[in-house]
């Protein structure tokens, strides 16, 4: 356990992390004031690892919401977005400069031969922002063997690998690639991301309790992702189901947060509804007699503010679970992220393989990059990333 903390702590580009976390407030608002982002107004979230609830959430709930925003600025400010353009190769000179890309255009995903080639020559420089690469089973199990097509991901299909094959080709420096994360609140009953993490996050992490098949807690829930994947995958590995639980007095914050969702999980059947803690033990075979003394022993620990068995977080507007109905859903890590990638320096050149120096016109930020996240990114963290970097490149490109 002392190792595996260590490691956690000691991973991260410490400069990074406080460039982002410095630039924080001032993304957010240039989101709110210069792209007219929306974001749920007075729902402060607290994910996995977060001490304090601390993050903000789109009012459509998903990364569009700043996205669709961006392109409608690029759109006013007239420059032009390519769809359908498919990066095959990154051309750079014997000299080492970077000069432009090979694409092929009007490429239907994912036949590698469709569409058109075309060289683009970079009359600036070239910003790579290609993601991770959590939908390729093939390469992620190169890196950690144990994610293989068992295990579904909350990525779009595209999350492929083909630009972590050709910037290693290239000779770009990359980092960390083996650190994945599994996003533990994944429901195995849908498939990718879904709905069903709200329930399994936002109402039963944040304000009910997460027990295994024997109806015992087996994790802090509001640990960090990792520790919650890696304890799901252990209980698993004995043969348990994990499930999350909660109960309609403490399902409050999900209802007003996504009115609406909790009724798509039930008709799903992503989630299943109980009148009493004794018809959720039947319906998902949880021994009644533990379960019960598990929920009594949380609600002590919800009274006194202290969770003496696994020190999670107690929220101020959580209440003990006693009145029903009950709900629960069940927990699958889903390859989620991918905190490796390129090495770039802080103003977000990558740097070549062999000499550590900066790739000249070649320059990257987002999940491609790697180092910022440590072992196990926090959530909502990925985006500000995206936001700080992604900025930091945009103007240092304009400048080269
Ligand atoms: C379901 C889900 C929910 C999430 N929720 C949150 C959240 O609430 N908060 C948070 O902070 N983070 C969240 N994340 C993480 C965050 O959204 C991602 O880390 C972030 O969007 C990465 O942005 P990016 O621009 O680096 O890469 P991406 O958004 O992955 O974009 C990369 C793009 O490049 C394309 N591409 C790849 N290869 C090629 C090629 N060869 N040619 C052309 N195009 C290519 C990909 O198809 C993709 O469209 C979430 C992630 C997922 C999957």
């Amino acid at each position: 356990m002392s190792n595996r903390r260590e490691v956690q702590v000691y991973m991260n580009d410490r400069k990074k992390v406080r460039l982002m976390a410095e630039h924080a407030l001032s993304n957010y608002e240039w989101t709110v004031k210069e792209l007219g982002v929306e974001y749920l107004p007075d729902a402060i979230g607290q994910e996995g690892g977060h001490s304090v609830p601390r993050y903000v959430t789109t009012t459509n709930g998903s990364g569009s919401g700043i996205v669709t925003k961006e392109i409608a600025m690029c759109e006013k400010l007239g420059v032009p977005i390519r769809k359908r353009c498919y990066v095959e190769h990154i051309i750079r000179t014997e000299e080492g400069e970077v000069l432009g890309l090979e694409v092929r255009e009007g490429y239907r995903f994912p036949d590698a031969k469709s569409g058109k080639t075309k060289f683009i020559r970079a009359t600036k420089g070239v910003v790579l922002c290609y993601g991770g690469f959590s939908a390729d089973v093939t390469f992620r199990m190169h890196q950690d063997p144990k994610l293989d097509a068992t295990l579904d991901t909350t990525n779009q299909p595209g999350a492929t690998s083909e630009l972590w094959r050709e910037t290693a080709a290239i000779g770009c420096l990359q980092i960390q690639a083996d650190w994945i994360q599994c996003g533990p609140w994944g429901n195995p009953k849908e498939k990718g991301m879904g709905i069903g993490w709200q329930f399994n996050q936002t109402a039963a992490a944040e304000y009910g309790v997460w027990v295994n098949t024997d109806g015992k807690r087996f994790v802090n829930e509001l640990a960090n992702r990792k520790v919650r994947a890696d304890a799901i995958m252990v209980e698993q590995q004995a043969g348990r189901q994990c499930w999350a639980l909660c109960n309609e007095p403490n399902v409050g914050p999900l209802k007003k947060q996504r009115p609406g969702f909790l009724e798509r999980m039930l008709e799903q059947k992503i989630v299943e509804k109980y009148d009493t803690l004794e018809d959720l033990a039947k319906g998902t075979k949880i021994p009644y007699e533990n379960l019960k003394a598990t929920i009594d022993a949380f609600n002590e620990a919800v009274k006194s503010k202290n969770d003496p068995q696994l020190g999670r977080y107690i929220n101020n507007d959580q209440v003990p679970m006693v009145d029903g109905p009950w709900y629960a859903g069940l927990c699958q890590p889903k390859v989620h992220h991918c905190m490796g990638g390129l090495l770039t320096d802080e103003t977000c050149r990558v740097l070549d393989v062999r000499t550590d120096k900066p790739i000249k016109n070649l320059f990257a930020a987002g999940e491609a990059t790697g180092g910022v996240h440590g072992a196990v990114r926090l959530g909502s963290v990925a985006i500000l990333d995206c936001l700080v970097f992604g900025r930091i490149a945009g103007q240092q490109v304009a400048k080269n």
